[in-house]
């Protein structure tokens, strides 16, 4: 596992955007994610490039997920 910081892809509101996965709710709340763990950015300005992300990724485009 890997911590996950404020401004990273694990807690931004884009990650996994579309898949709406259980882990996402997981990481959340322990600011922790799996080393394997890929999934897609649905930033607006971003999705049509299906760019693929980790959870310790990160971008200017970064809103906390609620
Ligand atoms: S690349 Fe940027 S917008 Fe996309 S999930 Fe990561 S921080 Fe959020």
């Amino acid at each position: 596992m890997v911590k996950v910081s404020d401004g990273q892809c694990g807690l931004c509101t884009h990650f996994g955007e579309a898949e709406k996965a259980p882990q996402l709710v997981e990481i959340l709340s322990t600011r922790q994610a799996s080393e394997e763990l890929v999934s897609d950015c649905g930033h607006p300005k971003l999705a049509n490039l299906h760019l693929r992300v980790t959870p310790v990724s990160g971008c200017d485009g970064f809103v906390l997920a609620a």
